[in-house]
């Protein structure tokens, strides 16, 4: 790690929403990493003049780092040819466009201000691929959402709606791959994939097994919550991109009730995805207020964008079978795969097209839903890199959303049947930068539960994450002056990470190490999966790898950060 030298950022224009602090000039002090009330005379000073500054964005959805990413990355060559960039002062070469590198991702990440990612899905038995990317990724502090959709010992909790034995299972799991989150992608879905099927409603069996997956998102939340871990449950509905399937997301939401008071209780994912109407491609359009309507009534749920962006992309998912239909619809490229028993994943190259209607409508859609979502604490602004739009859009995305100019411009490129399938060209809010600052950090830590980690405001004690953006607010008005907004939050003036300027003028200048959030939470030990002799011996008799060899050993994650949980067994 970097021995940091005290700093002074005078005259920021600080914007902190967890602090309460919208737009006030102020001087941050910074030592030993994290911001204290004052620091020594021979500190560095640098003079921001009013530049936005915002605590380091966080992204709460990404696919960054693991086997799929890299599966991503190998079978599209074209893509790794066009975003090369040569070796630069202490910055390696990088390549690739939607997919790149680990540094890529890194650099590219960090021009933008952001210091710390959650992967948005990692298969527990590849997870130390995931981990040796993590290392790979060093400007970010990173998470991971652990895949559980398909997991049979998560099957046999649920089937007998013992959320007790599910959070023995989860805990363990967590522990043994150093990962974050649960995540449930088409719960059930992965695992009828397998037998060439998929689930269609909530309330449908998975083959073989006695459990829909209603049953499945219920005992996952309650052990979820149980285990009283940072985050909530991170849900891909099911049914993702097939036209009418807002019913099925609306269905979902009903599911959980408000178990947790800090944050919510069900995050749902890449929303845009999730909320068509229509029963066909020729008869689709956006569903987006019936959602956001449903979003605005609960505030125990929060989502994330999952925004399209027009151009060439990659799609990745444990979501088998819709990697599949996307298949059929593009018959390019296509990979599939599944792991034992827990999940699986599917990789296709995509072309999102403004002359297609389908495609507009997408887009539309993710705008549409940021603007009617009345919390931004709701709703965090994602593309679900890269499946909707690879990360470096982000700039474009606030400025669709800061100005209504720009979508009208923006709009008179698009397919010109939107208007009768999508409500976007009647909506006219313009969100502030105080919304934006919730959509891309303080809404992310609080979902995360990494408030009291320091991340996503700059209190007192707070990381030293800190992104210093060339936008001069008392100057301008975003509405009007949007493309300085997308040049803006393109590249930092400064990103600080932990105190240390990394990346000054697009120019990453100092090495990192970074952290990696993991949950470990506490079971008595009548819970305690490894000890429970049916579980040991489903995973000796199916997994092609033995139980002693499972866990990720430490050296992968050596610089793990666990968040200690002892949950809510002693209340019991
Ligand atoms: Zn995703």
């Amino acid at each position: 790690m970097t021995v940091s030298q005290d700093l002074v950022i005078k005259n920021a224009y600080l914007v902190d929403p967890i602090q309460n602090i919208s737009g006030e000039r102020v001087d941050l002090c910074i030592s030993n990493g994290v911001i204290v009330p004052k620091v020594s005379e021979r500190a560095m000073v640098i003079d921001v003049k009013g530049a936005l500054t915002l605590a380091g964005g966080i992204d709460s959805h990404t696919h960054v780092c693991g086997a799929k990413v890299n599966v991503g990355r190998y079978m599209s060559p074209e893509d790794m040819r066009a975003g090369r960039t040569a070796r630069q002062g202490i910055m390696y070469p990088t390549s690739g466009y939607t997919v790149p590198t680990t540094y890529g991702n890194s650099y590219r990440y960090s021009r933008m201000g952001y210091t710390t990612l959650l992967e948005g899905a990692m298969a527990p038995l590849k997870a130390r691929h995931t981990h040796e990317e993590f290392a790979a990724t060093p400007l970010q502090d990173m998470a991971a959402n652990v895949l559980f959709d398909g997991n049979w010992n998560l099957f046999e909790a649920a089937e007998q709606q013992d959320y007790r034995q599910a959070a023995g299972l989860i805990a363990w799991m967590l522990r043994a791959v150093k990962g974050f989150a649960v995540k449930l992608t088409n719960p059930g879905g992965s695992e009828a994939w397998g037998f060439g099927d998929d689930i269609a409603s909530l309330d449908e069996s998975v083959p073989n097994w006695d459990v829909t997956p209603r049953e499945i998102i219920d005992t996952a939340i309650k052990a979820n919550e149980h285990l009283d871990l940072p985050h909530s449950v991170h849900l891909h509905c099911n049914n993702l991109g097939m036209p009418g399937n807002y019913t099925t997301t609306l269905e979902t939401m009903d599911i959980p009730s408000d178990l947790n008071e800090k944050r919510q209780t069900l995050y749902m994912t890449h929303i845009q995805y999730h909320s068509y109407g229509g029963s066909t491609w020729r008869t689709f359009r956006s569903e987006s207020l019936a959602i956001a309507d449903a979003v605005n009534k609960r505030p125990h749920i929060c989502v994330d964008m999952g925004q399209v962006m027009f151009g060439r992309t990659m799609t990745m998912t444990a979501d088998g079978p819709m990697e599949f239909r996307l298949y059929t619809l593009h018959h390019n490229k296509w990979s599939n795969h599944d792991v034992e028993l827990e999940t699986g994943a599917g990789v296709i190259p995509v072309y999102y097209d403004r002359n297609n209607l389908v495609n507009s409508i997408m887009w539309a859609i993710g705008l549409e839903l940021a603007l009617s979502i009345k919390s931004p604490w709701q709703c965090m602004l994602t593309t679900d890199n890269p499946n909707g739009a690879p990360f470096v859009k982000y700039p474009e995305i606030i400025a669709l959303l800061m100005s209504a100019g720009y979508r009208d411009e923006q709009i008179a490129t698009v397919h010109k049947d939107l208007a009768k399938r999508a409500p976007l060209p009647t909506l006219e809010r313009e969100l502030s930068f105080d919304e934006i600052a919730v959509m891309t950090r303080a809404g992310q830590a609080r979902a995360l539960g990494i408030i009291d980690e320091g991340k996503g405001h700059l209190s007192e004690g707070a990381a030293a994450d800190i992104s210093i953006y060339p936008i001069w607010p008392e100057l301008m008005d975003p509405s009007v002056e949007y493309e300085d907004i997308i040049s803006g939050f393109s590249q930092t003036l400064y990103t600080v990470k932990d105190g240390v300027i990394v990346c000054k003028d697009g120019e990453v200048i100092q090495k990192n190490k970074n952290k990696t959030f993991w949950s470990d939470a506490k079971v008595p030990s009548a819970y305690a999966a490894e000890k429970n002799p049916r579980f040991i011996e489903i995973f000796e008799r199916f997994y092609s790898v033995q139980f002693r060899n499972y866990a990720v050993q430490d050296e992968y994650v050596t610089r793990g950060y666990p968040l200690v949980r002892t949950g809510k067994w002693e209340e019991e």
